[in-house]
């Protein structure tokens, strides 16, 4: 058995030793393209990949004694700077921007929403970008869900637009011919409110210019910052569940584009339902997440450990009250190991769980000695006069 084991990974090397060397070339290449989509997907503009370029060129140091984790963390190191660097050297489109047209650059004062519950509103004819507060976009495109943002609970609100729409008063020579930033269809949401501001968010597909000789489909965020797509809560979402969602919409987007010829129109058509989809995911979402924190509040509720004490004690046969010796207290067992304690004069002290060991050696050591019926009856009625008293105070 232990022969075969060390056989095993001596044949293993010696096949890798035989394989031609391109082919070991090959697999190391891929491995590296597969490292560096791997430290891109912790970039924190990856979600707006627009920025991922199609190659990036590395100095290789490889190490002959075997020493290799010093290499490693350089490799790593390098690849790191590279992405950032194609970051900055991909100015058409830049993350929570829309390119303005009218300034050539995606970061002018135009090129970002004026507001934090602004979305964007289209194009002027002379290219440059207009921003509308969410509430003001929903009561021209979606009169019928404004009052979901005004209700008591507000309730999220998506408004679709088609690219069409958004790039309509573009002028040819203002950016409606341009193709290093062309905005395909948007799905604007809100509100989501953290750090007690109503914030409305723009999701846009975005045919964008990812390095000199490609394009790409890809989604662009507007509204958030690079540190609140690292929160773990946005609004009504779950941080991790949302960017999920935004990844795989953004995955569908990238299958898109196939050939060489650019058909917006045709593009326009087919992002549609993508961003259809992506609103249902959202839709759900949220709703999930209502739910959720529902239960934990109804839960929380229940759980409240003065509730569940009372409860207990108000079933818990005789044999379940003790006397705690050395804390002078008064000791009531509950189902599932839960232990109560609480003090003679009527407050509940706290609750913890034991197992029946530990309940067993405190009665067997003289700790705990079981309560007269005349005293369990007083603990009682001093417990729910305290109860009432309280009771009464919180309402
Ligand atoms: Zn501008």
């Amino acid at each position: 058995m232990a022969k075969r084991d060390e056989q095993k990974p001596r044949e293993m090397e010696r096949r890798r030793d035989n394989a031609p060397p391109r082919e070991v070339a090959e697999r190391l290449i891929a491995e590296l393209a597969g490292l560096v989509r791997r430290l891109a997907e912790r970039h924190p503009d990856y979600l707006n990949g627009l920025n991922l370029p199609d190659r990036l060129s590395l100095t290789l140091e490889v190490p002959l004694n075997g020493a290799a984790r010093g290499s490693a963390s350089q490799v790593i190191e390098q690849i790191d700077r590279e992405l950032l660097q194609a970051v900055d050297l991909t100015q058409s489109v830049r993350l929570g921007s829309v390119f303005c047209f009218q300034c050539r650059r995606s970061d002018c004062e135009h090129a970002q929403p004026s507001q934090p519950d602004s979305v964007f509103a289209g194009y002027l004819p002379t290219g440059k970008p207009t921003w509308q507060s969410l509430s003001q976009l929903c009561l021209t495109l979606e009169p019928a869900q404004v009052d979901k943002l005004y209700r008591p609970t507000p309730e999220l609100v998506f408004v679709l637009s088609t690219g069409r729409d958004l790039r309509a008063a573009l002028l040819d020579d203002f950016g409606g011919r341009a193709r290093n930033f062309v905005i395909l269809g948007q799905l604007a949401l809100g509100h989501l409110v953290f750090e007690e501001q109503k914030r409305a968010l723009s999701i846009q597909a975005v045919l964008g210019e990812a390095s000199r000789r490609r394009r790409r489909l890809d989604l662009n965020l507007c509204g958030l910052d690079r540190a609140d797509l690292h929160r773990s809560r946005l609004g009504p979402f779950d941080g991790p569940a949302l960017r999920e969602v935004l990844r795989r919409c953004r995955y569908r987007l990238a299958q898109l584009r196939r050939g060489r010829e650019i058909d917006v129109a045709r593009l326009d058509e087919q992002v549609l339902p993508i961003l259809t989809q992506l609103k249902g995911e959202l839709e759900r979402l949220a709703r999930r997440e209502r739910r959720n924190t529902q239960h934990v509040r109804e839960r929380a509720r229940e759980d409240r450990p003065t509730t569940a004490a009372m409860r207990d004690l108000e079933v818990a046969a005789a044999d379940r009250f003790f006397r705690d010796l050395h804390e002078k207290t008064a000791i009531v067992l509950g189902p599932k190991g839960r232990v109560h304690v609480f003090s003679f004069d009527g407050r509940h002290v706290t609750s913890m769980k034991l197992d029946r060991e530990s309940v067993l050696r405190r009665q067997e050591r003289g700790r705990w000695v079981a309560l007269g019926d005349a005293e369990i009856e007083g603990l009682r009625q001093r417990l729910s006069e305290q109860n009432r008293l309280k009771g009464a105070g919180e309402d």
